[in-house]
């Protein structure tokens, strides 16, 4: 069944017919297995997200969008035509990802497309083709294969102007990637969006925290510098134990859901700033620490060395009594505390002098008889 959203704003007046290619349970349409995400992805993982981001601009300029197949399964293709022709659409809109084979290593094909019925079409599905095509070759780099004309049944039982637009190859290896980063998504659901709005001359005022180039978190995909030294953070706490390569994989994610549970923030697999920040209070935390415990073992390794020179942990070899105090102990005349130290700077009451003294004159006779 299909499913009609309204704008957030006043109607424009206009209706975009979205659909995302297959269902999530078509057999077949998926990427080759990958190896670091331990599964394939599924072609309507993609589709779908990129209508729904899509539909969400559409939305806020004022279409109606209609969604022609919104469950999870493959609406079957009349179902999802004979909607966009029962709700007079003013357009039609396939999304779908590309294939060529079933493994990596056999295609050699990559790129975006944008397809168009191969039997007659009016000038207005060429200019709408032309329109978001022209938007499509933005924004990441990806191959541009032009216009391709098809029979396909989306393209040829809509009654008004359609594109199937494929957004990338499953078979190729950095593509299949591309599926499922929201930034990606996002992007080609913007510029989906402004070549629809340029079609229909409706004013594009963009979309918060769509454009890829200004996005402040990192996520699966991503690679550079700024993962490899939060791989970096996230290894010394602990979180990450893979190699620190610079590649926002599936163990990093998982690394960033640890971490954040730990912290009692959002979970969402995302470095974004909040995560971030308690990213550098926890390595702030960490150093901290560690200077402590390294302040801790310097004091140890120099008690034990005053152990050994003098006898006594906090009697160093250059304490200017150090020969005296040995001579002392060596003589029985003092005694050091059960801890080992001697507590050189401990004051003597009069009594306690006596008695060292009376001590120190018995040793002495006692020497002198033998
Ligand atoms: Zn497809």
């Amino acid at each position: 069944m299909a499913k009609l959203l309204y704008p957030k704003v006043d109607w424009n007046g206009l209706t975009v017919a979205l659909d995302d290619g297959h269902g999530m349970k078509t057999a077949g349409k998926r990427t080759p297995f990958i190896k670091d995400l331990g599964r394939s992805i599924r072609e309507n993982e993609f589709n779908r997200k990129v209508v729904a981001f899509l539909a969400d601009i559409l939305l806020d300029h004022g279409f109606r969008v209609l969604l022609t197949a919104p469950t999870d399964y493959d609406t079957p293709l009349k179902q999802r035509t004979d909607a966009a022709n029962a709700y007079k659409a003013d357009c039609l809109v396939s999304i779908h990802f590309n294939a060529m084979g079933w493994e990596f290593d056999y295609s050699s094909a990559s790129g975006i497309s944008v397809h168009i019925f191969n039997g007659w079409i009016t000038s207005k599905t060429k200019h709408l083709a032309e329109c978001v095509g022209g938007f499509l070759k933005q924004g990441t780099k990806q191959k541009y294969r032009g216009i391709v004309r098809n029979n396909f049944h989306m393209l040829r039982e809509y009654n008004g102007p359609a594109i199937l637009t494929e957004n990338g190859f499953m078979d190729d290896p950095e593509e299949a990637r591309l599926m499922l980063k929201t930034s990606f998504q996002k992007e080609v659901a913007s510029e989906h969006a402004q070549g629809l709005c340029k079609f229909f001359n409706v004013s594009y005022h963009g979309v918060k925290g769509v454009a890829d180039e200004n996005k402040n978190w990192l996520e699966l995909g991503d690679t550079g510098a700024k993962v490899l030294e939060h791989q970096k953070d996230l290894k010394v706490l602990g979180f990450y134990k893979d190699k620190l390569d610079g590649s926002f994989g599936p163990n990093m994610e998982k690394a960033v859901y640890a971490f954040q549970k730990d912290q009692g923030i959002k979970e969402d697999g995302l470095l974004g700033p909040n995560t971030e920040k308690h990213l550098d209070a926890a390595m702030s935390k960490y150093e901290a620490a560690q200077i402590e415990k390294s302040k801790e073992q310097k004091e140890a390794e120099r008690m034990a060395e005053n152990k050994k020179a003098t006898g006594f942990t906090d009697v160093s070899q250059d304490h200017w009594a150090a020969e005296k105090i040995k001579t002392a102990q060596k003589l029985g005349l003092v005694n050091g505390y059960p801890d080992e130290t001697f507590k050189p700077d401990k004051t003597m009451t009069r009594a306690e002098f006596a008695a060292g003294l009376v001590q120190a004159y018995e040793t002495i006779q006692k020497g002198q008889s033998k």
